[in-house]
């Protein structure tokens, strides 16, 4: 293990020495950064290489974390959590020094002589604030853009997760460099005490209520936002899809880490016709994957607290139980449940369920389906199970959501081209691989004139001839 610690900054106090630490962190970080300490490529790489030793030799502490707090299987946490952030590290590392080049674009006939290009600048120093529900790879995976970018960044783990916020607490100045990076543990208070302070970026994935705090308090400075948020992602089972294989995808899809997930699809629209033959496939994957009592399954997760379980007992009394609904506040249990005979005004249609809880609704055709999602606040993530492409085009034309999987669920998340984020309620800006680098980026345009050859013709005084090239040129 390779230690670079410092002056570590340790959440060990009270919550009072810890809040009237915060500025002073925080006034550090930023002539950290103003030293430059933080821009060389050189420091960027070695710090995602760290990162990396981090999380391989740390992985048995973040598993064990991930377990008491979700009941998250070791099969689940390495794939979602923990390779997921080694993979975003191997494509930044691979293509780092390619995204820092100077991007040269073409520059008007006006300016020449003359080059135009683009700079991308670190921000500063950024605030990342993460979740419970992947609670390692949603502060370390925005941390892999904000260090290829050259921020200086403090992470806030989410409190609703204390062991896996410790484990982060613990590792990151074994690791990092704690000049510029550093993790403040805490919930509202700490959270509260954060956003006081001025951040070049502050990088937020959470719910829409604490989103609208966070957007309220980067205001104050003319922060810039990305808000990872949330909301009900529709899936849509078209009378021409392969049921089986859909079942089998929205089930893993829905049941993965108990269904909170934030891309878990939130219910299913499928036409009557096809609806007790999708449940009667659903059902049986559920058997396949969790035994008939996934109780007693080390790949099925718990809920998180039991606030949450009692929230989603109550969502239990929409509609029918068409297979599970058993439930246990002790052991933060919820069977896969499948509810059907559910109406739009139900209070399992009313939230954000984030559990093992999936109604079915029955729409009459795909209009029915497209206005049903136009109707409500705009997805983070929209599922359409069909075979024909026409069908799947007119779903992704005529909706809006932050990313579309056709014939999976959740799976367009780890494909690192593809920019990952919401759109309206659901969020704003994107990550994941070279979109969390431009993310903690600055765009700056540079134009650099020749002073060899200077015309007359833009300055004053104007006569004919300028006014007849001004035409021509500009
Ligand atoms: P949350 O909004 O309650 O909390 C997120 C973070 O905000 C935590 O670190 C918490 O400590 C902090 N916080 C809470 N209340 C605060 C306050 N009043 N002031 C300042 N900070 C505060 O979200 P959650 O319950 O941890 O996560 C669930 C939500 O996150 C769901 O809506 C889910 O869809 C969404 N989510 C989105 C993504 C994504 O990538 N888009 C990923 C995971 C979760």
């Amino acid at each position: 293990m390779t230690t670079t610690t410092e002056d570590t900054f340790t959440d060990a106090g009270t919550q009072e020495e810890t809040i009237a630490a915060i500025p002073e962190l925080v006034g550090q970080m930023r002539q950290t950064f103003a030293q430059g300490r933080s821009k060389p490529l050189s420091w960027r790489l070695n710090q995602l290489r760290q990162l990396k030793a981090l999380l391989l030799e740390g992985e048995s502490t973040l598993l064990k974390a991930l377990a008491a707090d979700l009941g998250k299987s070791d099969f689940e946490g390495i794939m979602t959590e923990l390779n997921f952030v080694i993979s975003e590290i191997d494509l930044t590392i691979k293509h780092l020094p390619g995204w820092v080049k100077p991007e040269k674009v073409a520059a008007p006939l006006a300016q020449q002589p003359g080059t135009a290009r683009i700079h991308r600048d670190p921000l500063g120093v950024v605030l990342i604030i993460g979740p419970w529900n992947y609670p390692i790879q949603l502060v370390l995976a925005p941390l892999v853009g904000a260090i290829s970018a050259g921020n200086c960044a403090i992470i806030k783990p989410s409190e609703v997760a204390p062991h896996s916020s410790a484990a982060l607490a613990t590792l990151i100045p074994q690791y990092m460099d704690n000049q510029c990076v550093r993790v403040v543990e805490g919930g509202v208070p700490e959270t509260s005490a954060l956003l006081k302070e001025r951040f070049d970026h502050i990088f937020f994935t959470g719910g829409e209520v604490v989103g609208k705090v966070v957007m309220r308090a980067a205001a104050e400075y003319l922060t810039p936002v990305t808000l990872e948020l949330g909301g009900k992602s529709p899936c849509i089972v078209a009378k021409d899809a392969d049921l089986q294989t859909a079942a089998r995808r929205i089930v893993w899809g829905k049941f993965l880490n108990a269904g909170q997930t934030c891309i878990a699809p939130d219910y299913v629209l499928v036409h009557p016709s096809q609806r007790d033959a999708l449940v009667a496939h659903m059902r049986q994957c559920i058997d396949q994957f969790y035994g008939t009592d996934p109780r007693q399954s080390p790949d099925f997760g718990q809920i998180i607290n039991k606030r949450h379980h009692q929230r989603l007992c109550r969502l239990l009394d929409s509609g029918t139980v068409a297979t599970g609904g058993q439930h246990n506040e002790e052991d933060r249990y919820i069977a896969p449940t499948i509810l059907t005979d559910v109406s739009a005004d139900d209070p399992v249609m009313g939230e954000e369920i984030f559990g093992p809880i999936l109604p079915i609704l029955t729409t009459q055709n795909l209009d029915e389906a497209i206005d049903f999602i136009n109707a409500r606040p705009r997805p983070l993530a929209l599922y359409i199970f069909s075979q024909s492409k026409d069908t799947q085009q007119e779903v992704i034309d005529r909706t809006s959501s932050g990313g579309v999987c056709i014939n999976d669920t959740v799976m367009h998340i780890s494909v690192p081209e593809l920019p990952f984020g919401g759109v309206g309620t659901s969020g704003m800006g994107a990550y994941h691989g070279k979109a969390s680098f431009e993310t903690f980026s600055h765009r700056k345009s540079i134009l650099s004139r020749s002073t060899r050859f200077d015309p007359s013709l833009r300055y004053p005084p104007y006569g004919d001839l300028e006014r007849k090239v001004l035409k021509k040129l500009f």
